[in-house]
Parts: structure tokens; C-alpha cells; sequence
């Protein structure tokens, strides 16, 4: 169920209507939009009875939500969510393109800042770089923990990059949430309910990767988790699917990007370098992401690519992340969209007044 307020309703009368779902036993959803608030109610099992709902003031309509997501669906939220970054021209799901790189896993200091001040020289706005590793091999890297977000946190202070890091589980997300911008949730764990709630009470945004097998509905139920916990701020990330093919490691679903947009108001991302698996593949499909409406890319770049110490073979070299970066900001120009160039950040403002949204 929906409640959706009149355009001139005041706060006060939001805030009744909230008090009085929640006095049914049900929890109240007030998302803004443009135009007016809808309530999203959630922790009904059967259907909400609207008549007491329905003669309240400021009450536009009460509507059924058919689909199984309500608040993840533009039927509450017609336009587009923008997250934003407090002190920062960095944001997600705006004209502006919002680019993540940086190595699969931090390393040390020296390649962390290394592969960073390429990274942010060459327009990227947030880094990436996991302090916790999910990894097929129990004897693979694992990560460095506490001191990789700790170095995450220096590369912030030293670039002003927003820092994306993933969580694997409820004891790394309490860390990740006090060092990170933007909690990563990984592939291995859309389905991870728990986790996924425990991402839904953080007070950060929440990167959500696909599942190497989800489809559309479960990938959009699981962003559905963490909004129903109270976290709106969700951004999802297709990073290719598990298929017949051998010539890559997944198979980049760019089909699925549109198919978000229709039915979602939330961002979505594409990390073409787990969806490809193969470096020489990962500036094509970036191309080819941000001309399919894509919000952004996450993108896997290494310093000394052959002695990484995970994903080596997919991480670009810095003087590739140059010319990709080069390459889509002619792209997101066709489809008017922005990618930052640093290059002219000293002449004026870094992003033209009508990017900044
Ligand atoms: C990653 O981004 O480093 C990662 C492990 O990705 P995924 O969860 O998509 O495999
Ligand atoms: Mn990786």
C-alpha cells in the first residue's frame, strides 16, 4: 500500500499520516518527491484497510502496490534518487556520471595511494578498494582488514575521494560503516538477508552488487531488504551474470539497465571489469555501459596489474583508466550525461552549474 499525500499537504499532516500507520501495527515509509510525498507501509501481511487512511488531511489517495517491491519501485518515487555527498561535487544517479576506481583489494599503502592519485588525476570522483576479500580459496588473500580501511580513510583525507568498501559480514559492516562513504555489498551476498537488514539501519549509502545468478525481481527484493530497514540511499551495480559463454568470466548484462530504470528510481552502476573478467574487454563495455543510460561505472585499476594480488587479469593499468576516461566523457556527452575533467578543474568550477544535481 501507498499513501500518497496532496502536493500542498504540510509536514504536520505527513506526520499524522505516518503516526496512524504506525498505529496499525505497520511501519511507515515518508519518501519525498518532486512533486509530493508518498508513504510507503511495509510489515503488512494481508492488505491495509485504506478508509480511515483515505478521509485523512492532506491524504491524496490510497493506492495498491501490485508488484512484491514498493519501495525500490517508481511507483512511490517517480523521478530519479541522486545521493549525495555532504562537502563534495560527488554524487550518485545525476546528470553528472559517478566513477569508482581503484584495485580490487588494498594491498599496502604505496599501492593504495599509488593507484589513487591516478585514479582521482584522471576524473574519478570515489575509490574503491576492498579491505575484506570474499574469496573462492579459503588460502587466497584475504584481505588487510582494519588497516586497509584505515589507509582507505588517509586516501580520502589526502584526494577528497568518497570511499567505496565492501562488507562481508555483520562484524565488518560496524567497521566498513564508521570508515567508508559507501558500504559495498557484494555479489556472493545479495541474498545475504541479514546482512542485507543490517545494511538497511546503516546511516551510509549501500552499494548492492547483482547476483551471479539473480534475476531482475530478486536483485531489485534484495535493495527492497535494505530499504525496509530505513536506509534509502541504495545503489545498484550490475556486474555480470553466470552463463554458458568461456571468452569472459560472467556475462555483462547491460539489458539490465534500462530494465532498472523502468521500474526503479534507484542509481545503477556497471563494473564491466568482473562482468567481463579480461582487461582488453573492460574499456569497450564501459563505452558501451554509459551509452545504454548507465549512472556510473566501478572499475578495477592496478599499478603492477601482474603482481596483484587478486583480479590482476581484470584490472586496467592507469594509463588505460586515462584513455577510458577520455573515451566515455565524449560518450555521456551523446547521451547528456558529465563526466568531471580535472584537466579544466582550475579553470572555473569543476562541474558546469547545470551537472550539479
Ligand atoms: C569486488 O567488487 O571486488 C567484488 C568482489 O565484486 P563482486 O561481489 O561483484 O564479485
Ligand atoms: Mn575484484
Amino acid at each position: 500500500m501507498l499513501v500518497v499525500m496532496k502536493s500542498h499537504a504540510t509536514e504536520e499532516q505527513i506526520r499524522e499520516a505516518c503516526q496512524k500507520i504506525e498505529s496499525m501495527g505497520y511501519r511507515a515509509h515518508p519518501i519525498p518527491g518532486a512533486q509530493r510525498t508518498a508513504i510507503g507501509i511495509t510489515g503488512n501481511q494481508t492488505e491495509v484497510e485504506p478508509g480511515t487512511l483515505e478521509e485523512m488531511p492532506g491524504v491524496q489517495e490510497v493506492i495498491r502496490v501490485s508488484k512484491p517491491y514498493k519501495l525500490v519501485s517508481r511507483d512511490i518515487k517517480e523521478e530519479n534518487t541522486v545521493i549525495t555527498f555532504a562537502g563534495t561535487d560527488a554524487s550518485i544517479g545525476g546528470r553528472t556520471l559517478a566513477v569508482i576506481a581503484g584495485p580490487c583489494a588494498v594491498e599496502n599503502r604505496e599501492q593504495a595511494f599509488a593507484v589513487a592519485e591516478r585514479v582521482h588525476a584522471a576524473g574519478a570522483q570515489f575509490f574503491r578498494g576492498g579491505a575484506y576479500k570474499p574469496r573462492t580459496s579459503p588460502y587466497s588473500f584475504q584481505g588487510m582488514g582494519e588497516d586497509g580501511l584505515r589507509i582507505l580513510a588517509e586516501i580520502r583525507d589526502r584526494f577528497g575521494l568518497r570511499i567505496v568498501t565492501e562488507a562481508v559480514d555483520h562484524e565488518t559492516l560496524d567497521l566498513v560503516e564508521r570508515y567508508a562513504d559507501v558500504i559495498q555489498i557484494g555479489a556472493r551476498n545479495m541474498q545475504n538477508f541479514s546482512l542485507l537488514k543490517r545494511a538497511g539501519r546503516a546511516k551510509k549509502p549501500v552499494l548492492l552488487k547483482r547476483g551471479m545468478s539473480a534475476t531482475l525481481e530478486e536483485f531489485l527484493m534484495a535493495a527492497e531488504y535494505i530499504m525496509s530497514e530505513g536506509n534509502y540511499q541504495v545503489i545498484l551495480c550490475e556486474r555480470g551474470v553466470r552463463t554458458f559463454a568461456d571468452h569472459t568470466r560472467n556475462t555483462l548484462d547491460l539489458s539490465l539497465i534500462p530494465a532498472v530504470q523502468r521500474l526503479s528510481h534507484l542509481p545503477i552502476l556497471v563494473d564491466p571489469s568482473h562482468g567481463t573478467g579480461k582487461r582488453n574487454k573492460v574499456t569497450p563495455l564501459s563505452r558501451a555501459a554509459v551509452a545504454v543510460g548507465a549512472d556510473g561505472l566501478m572499475i578495477e585499476v592496478h599499478n603492477n596489474p601482474d603482481r596483484a594480488l587478486s583480479d590482476g587479469i581484470q584490472s586496467i593499468y592507469p594509463d588505460q583508466f586515462d584513455d577510458l576516461m577520455r573515451q566515455i566523457r565524449q560518450i555521456a556527452a551523446v547521451v547528456d550525461r558529465y563526466v568531471p575533467n580535472p584537466a579544466q578543474a582550475n579553470q572555473q568550477s569543476s562541474v558546469p552549474a547545470a551537472a550539479r544535481s
